[in-house]
């Protein structure tokens, strides 16, 4: 009996001590009044708010949420989000007064002051005050080393102002903290980082360290294409000629499907060989592989048409066009062929058939992350600075089934 007296004396306590712990937990003084914190996440602003945030509509929400934080005005993580929208919204300056009011609060733990820097960095780097951002972001990181978000912004920035080595050790340090799941994503940007400090160098006319650069781009990812070409180019300017051409014969084993990139340079290269045959050769591989490969029956009839025979390249050209209909490239150097035909008759009226149902538009390539469109193949994307999201988008007849996307670049 007695021992079942302290074990309902001890739940008892246990008991109370858990509900004053719910109150403490519910209700909170602020300004010498109690408020009901579960009030602010019960009130239908609250919800409605969210409801409109889920909805995207960005006004309507802000509208809301602030008139659930009134009803506490404590509330942390709503006075954090509400500065988020301030800036989604374009209205940066609120939003650095809103998330720099909630730095003033005493008592902020480590998790939260770093949340708040963090969303202060957000803000400055939407309003363009870059090296605040920086300071905002590098502040998060010294709270938590570990912070992925300040990381990733920090390397943006980096980028951004052609800080290549900044950017490379700040991937580095994401890298690290990922894992081998994120590794190869790591790994090929990277590689890009290096081939854009190669390509410093070689500005610089470092030819060496340009070379070393490229070389441990093409280490680190071997389908960063980019490096390759220019490796080809530091080779040339040493006076190997042979070194660059079986580099950028590489880039060609490597990604058929970018193999003009690197076409042209070939096409100087051997022609200053004497071995022009071989670029034809080349030429008429990638076409057998690829039969929609369009930049090198173009290369090729360009030079059939500079080597006197145009009526063979124009025919190229019409199959070319018959797959691409929407390169601009194609239609110029038709025109040029025919007009050293003279314009005969059949073949106008052939190139007009074969375009009568083409559909025209401009900047082909297309970011697989963002939809950005771009006339040139970009290696890094100005609108959501991913790397090495750029595929070129065709228009074809639907009987065409050939993969628009290489595989490794699928999302
Ligand atoms: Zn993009």
């Amino acid at each position: 009996m007695q021992d079942y007296l302290v074990l309902v004396a001890v739940l008892l306590a246990l008991l109370v001590g858990l509900s004053t712990g719910k109150a403490w937990e519910r209700y909170k003084l602020v300004e010498g009044r109690w408020i009901d914190r579960r009030r602010v996440r019960q009130s239908p602003h609250f919800i409605l708010g969210l409801n409109y945030l889920v909805a995207g509509r960005v006004d309507l929400a802000i509208e809301e949420l602030e008139k659930a934080a009134r009803l506490d005005t404590g509330a942390f993580e709503l006075r954090l989000v509400l500065g988020n929208l301030y800036r989604e919204k374009g209205q940066v300056g609120r939003a650095i007064q809103e998330h720099q009011s909630l730095l003033q609060r005493p008592r902020l733990n480590k998790v939260e002051h770093a949340n708040v820097l963090l969303c202060i960095g957000l803000d400055y780097r939407r309003g363009g005050f870059v090296d605040r951002a920086v300071a905002a972001f590098s502040d998060v990181l010294k709270l938590d080393p570990e912070n992925e978000a300040a990381l990733i912004n920090l390397e943006k920035l980096q980028e951004d102002q052609h800080q290549w080595h900044e950017a490379y050790v700040t991937r580095k340090r994401l890298a690290q903290i990922a894992g081998p799941p994120d590794q190869p994503k790591s790994q090929s940007i990277l590689a890009f980082l290096e081939n854009e400090l190669g390509l410093q160098a070689f500005k610089a006319e470092l030819l060496d360290e340009a070379a070393r650069r490229f070389e441990a781009a093409i280490d680190l990812d071997t389908s960063v294409i980019p490096a390759y070409v220019h490796l080809g180019d530091v080779r040339l300017r040493q006076g190997d000629l042979a070194g660059a051409v079986a580099i950028w014969e590489r880039s060609i084993d490597v990604t058929p499907d970018r193999a003009y990139l690197a076409l042209e340079r070939l096409e100087q290269a051997y022609g200053r060989m004497g071995a022009e045959h071989r670029f034809t050769e080349l030429c008429r591989q990638l076409t057998a592989a690829a039969p929609r490969e369009w930049r090198a029956r173009t290369a090729l009839a360009r030079y059939l048409t500079a080597a006197n025979q145009p009526a063979r390249a124009i025919e190229l050209l019409f199959e070319a066009l018959e797959h691409n209909p929407h390169a601009l490239a194609i239609h110029q150097v038709i025109w040029n062929t025919l007009s050293l035909l003279d314009l005969p008759k059949p073949l106008v009226a052939r190139y007009i058939e074969i375009t009568r149902q083409s559909v025209f538009y401009l900047d082909p390539h297309v970011c697989i992350r963002c939809r950005y469109r771009s006339t040139e193949l970009l290696w890094q994307c100005p609108h959501c600075h991913e790397w090495n999201t750029f595929v070129e988008e065709r228009i074809a007849p639907a009987t065409d089934t050939e993969a628009e996307i290489p595989a490794g670049l699928m999302p």
